[in-house]
This record gives C-alpha cells, sequence and structure tokens, in this order.
C-alpha cells in the first residue's frame, strides 16, 4: 500500500481528537469539538497558546485553579530546582517541604487552623474532612446545602447538591441532608445530633451564589449550640480568589475544617489540603495515626509549588488586587447587563470570580464558543449552566479586564443575533 502524502496526514487536532474519541471520553469529545475547542501547548500568565499559534485570554482560569496565572515563573523555578533534588516522598523519611508548608498554612489559616492533612484534589480534601469529622465528633449525620459542589467521589459527591451527578449512583453514603443555601432556620431544624455542616463561603459551581450577609456568623453560632463541626469549603474561594484571603475571611469567621486545593500550588503542582483545629484532628486520629492517608499527598514537589504560590500572593499583594480587580470586572459586567438585559438575567461576584446569569441556558451554550472563536476562554458553572463564571487569574490588568469584557460583549452580542435568528 502507498504511504499517505503529506497531504493526507491527519493534522495534530485529528490525530488528538481521535484519540480522545477513542480513549478518554467519546461525548466529550464532540462536545468539545462543537464548542470550538483548540488543542493547548502552552500558556503564561493570563494567556494561554493553541497549537496553531492562537492566543487566549484566559478568563475561565482552570475553574480558579490559576490564582497567579500560568506558569508563575516563581513557582516554576523553585519546582525545577526541587524536581532536580528529589520529587516524591519515601513517606518513611521526614519531609522538609511538607513541614514548612504546613507551618505556612497554620499561620495563615484563620484562627486556630493549625494541623493540615495534604491529598491531591479538592475532592480528597473534603474527603479528608468529612470522615474526620465523623471520627471525631462520634456521630454521623452530616449537613450539606442544596445545590452545593464539593467533588464527585463517594463522600464528597454525597455532600454535593446536584441530583444528575448523583441518581446514578444511589445509594450513596448514608445520613446525608440538604438544607437549602443561605436558610439558618433550616440549618438549625438540621442540625441537632449532626457531625457536621459544609459549606461554601460562594456557592461557586453552584452559579456564583452569595449568601445573606451574616450566613456564616450564623453557621458558627448554629454549629456551636448543636455541637457539631463547621467545615468551610474553601477548594475554591480560597487563597485570595474572594478578595480576601478566605472566603470566611468576609464575615471574619473560624470554621473547625476547612478544605483548600485549587490555587494552593499556583498552579503548577495538583494538592489538595484540609486544615483543622488540634482538637478536632486529636479527637479522630490521635489515636489512629494511619486511619486516613495518601501516598502521593504532600509530595516534595506540590509542597514546593505550595510554599512558593504562598510567597508570591503575599509578595505580590494578589489579594488586594483580587478586591481591586475584581470591582472593576464587576462593574463592567453590570455595565454590559444595562446594555443587553433582554440576555443577561443578572451579575454578581465577590473579587475575581464573577457569574452572568444568562437568561436561559441555550445562550451560555452559544456564547462560551463564540468568545472562545475570538480569543478567550469562559465556562458554565458545573451545577447551574445558566451561568457564565468568569475567573481570571488574580495577576490579571484594567487592560486584560477591558479585553476580555469586549470580547465577551462581541459573543454575547453575537449569540443574541444567532438565537434571535433561529427564533424567528
Ligand atoms: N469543592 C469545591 C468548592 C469546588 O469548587 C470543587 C471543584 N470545582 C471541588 C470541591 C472538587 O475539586 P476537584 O475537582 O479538585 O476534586
Amino acid at each position: 500500500m502507498a504511504e499517505p502524502t503529506d497531504h493526507e496526514q491527519p493534522s495534530l487536532f485529528d490525530r488528538v481528537y481521535a484519540d480522545y474519541k477513542e480513549h478518554i471520553n467519546p461525548p466529550l469529545a464532540r462536545f468539545m469539538k462543537i464548542a470550538g475547542a483548540p488543542v493547548e501547548k502552552r500558556a503564561l500568565g493570563c494567556r494561554v497558546w493553541d497549537t496553531d499559534g492562537r492566543s487566549y485570554l484566559d478568563f475561565c482560569g482552570g475553574y480558579g485553579v490559576f490564582t497567579l496565572g500560568h506558569s508563575h515563573p516563581v513557582v516554576v523555578a523553585a519546582v525545577k530546582a526541587q524536581l532536580d533534588r528529589m520529587s516524591l516522598s519515601t513517606r518513611v523519611f521526614f519531609n522538609e517541604q511538607m513541614a514548612s508548608l504546613a507551618r505556612e498554612l497554620a499561620a495563615v489559616a484563620p484562627g486556630d487552623l493549625e494541623i493540615s492533612f495534604f491529598s491531591n484534589s479538592g475532592t480528597e480534601a473534603v474527603e479528608a474532612a468529612l470522615k474526620m469529622a465523623r471520627l471525631s465528633t462520634k456521630r454521623v449525620h452530616i449537613v450539606s446545602t442544596q445545590n452545593a459542589y464539593h467533588g464527585k467521589t463517594m463522600g464528597s459527591l454525597t455532600a454535593t447538591g446536584r441530583d444528575v451527578f448523583k441518581d446514578s449512583f444511589q445509594p450513596l453514603v448514608p445520613e446525608f441532608e440538604h438544607v437549602q443555601y443561605g436558610d439558618l432556620a433550616a440549618l438549625d431544624r438540621a442540625l441537632p445530633g449532626a457531625a457536621a455542616f459544609i459549606v461554601e463561603p460562594i456557592q461557586c459551581e453552584g452559579g456564583v451564589m452569595i449568601p445573606p450577609d451574616r450566613y456564616l456568623r450564623g453557621v458558627r453560632d448554629l454549629c456551636d449550640k448543636h455541637g457539631a463541626l463547621f467545615i468551610a469549603d474553601e477548594v475554591q474561594t480560597g487563597l485570595g480568589r474572594t478578595g480576601y484571603l478566605w472566603g470566611v475571611d468576609h464575615e471574619g469567621v473560624v470554621p473547625d475544617i476547612m478544605t483548600i486545593a485549587k490555587g494552593l500550588s499556583g498552579g503548577v503542582v495538583p494538592i489538595g489540603a484540609t486544615i483543622s483545629r488540634r482538637d478536632v484532628w486529636m479527637n479522630a486520629f490521635g489515636k489512629s495515626p494511619l486511619m486516613h492517608t495518601s501516598t502521593f499527598g504532600g509530595n516534595p514537589l506540590a509542597c514546593t509549588a505550595g510554599l512558593a504560590a504562598l510567597r508570591v500572593l503575599r509578595d505580590e499583594r494578589l489579594v488586594e488586587r483580587s478586591r481591586e480587580m475584581g470591582e472593576y470586572l464587576l462593574a463592567k459586567a453590570m455595565e454590559l447587563r444595562a446594555r443587553m438585559p433582554d440576555v443577561i438575567a443578572d451579575v454578581r461576584g465577590r473579587g475575581l470570580v464573577v457569574g452572568v446569569e444568562l437568561v436561559s441556558e441555550g445562550y451560555a451554550g452559544v456564547i462560551i464558543p463564540e468568545c472562545l472563536r475570538l480569543g478567550m476562554t469562559a465556562a458554565y458553572t458545573l451545577n447551574q449552566q445558566r451561568v457564565i463564571r468568569l475567573e481570571p487569574p488574580l495577576i490579571v490588568s484594567r487592560a486584560e479586564i477591558d479585553e476580555g469584557m469586549a470580547i465577551f460583549a462581541q459573543g454575547t452580542a453575537l449569540a443574541k443575533e444567532k438565537l434571535g435568528k433561529l427564533a424567528s
């Protein structure tokens, strides 16, 4: 058989797409292709380049992972140096990087949270928190919120509040209950005898839902009243995303257990952490130190990245920047809403997590691919596809926000035109 000519060689996109379709996730591959997703090649700061050399402003930000932007040079250099020394832990020796990161986290975490369990993702951080709560209180019932997102492994999925992700896996973990987010009276009724209440300071995946004022203070009081632990899931809101170091700082509240992941290693190495009060941890694991473990959790590469990321967050004053740029982004999004009330139903946010709620899901399905075509990433929130999240890196500049929002406005106008034509 004749060799295929150059002309007949599949393109790089075709090869990658075929591999996704054959070996990864056929329906997702098709969906991404229809949405116009290219193949990513490299990324720096707020920009990503595809394999054709086109650049995109990254306003999806890995769903909140890239707090420091992509490939922050300080974090990358620290990780490269550590890679030359040792990448994964022996687990039988003490590890300096894990020790230092745990100490630093204790220093910056709210109140008296001081013992860290390290893992590799948000869902693992949540699993550890749920297990710790049950063991620590010797109670089993866990209260969570409707429309919450805590991950997709069995325990965190049970805490998650969206049925489409859960129904096929019933029965899930027993003794979980969901109350309405923001409703303290419902929480008061659910908490007697419960081990814990797990809640996000802002429901990012739920559509960037911001709770009523003083909600988290009320949560703290009710957990104290009923002897239940308060687990703050800061996987997405933590480390400056909301314009505060922690989402709970907005109300000056200290939870008993806090879960962290996305931004913790500056978007360079996967990591998760569950940080708790000493007494909570000791009651759970004081007599059984190997009860909950992770082979890769707290590895030297991830912890080196975490230490460098915390340094950058501090040195570049990114929490303050998140607040300042967040106000600017929100104002721009509100301006757009005022111009297009027939497409945009609501805009809300805190710091650099802004949700744009559209009048129907159909709009998001057109706006996101249009923005991509015009050179900007954006994404749905996982539990509410009518809401597009804007979560640029905390290093984003005013000029980049102007550029991003100009693209978003153009994408929205194009979607309106397209859907208008379809309807007429
Ligand atoms: N908790 C929250 C609040 C999240 O936003 C997410 C991810 N979007 C998770 C947990 C799960 O994190 P992961 O995808 O890393 O498992």
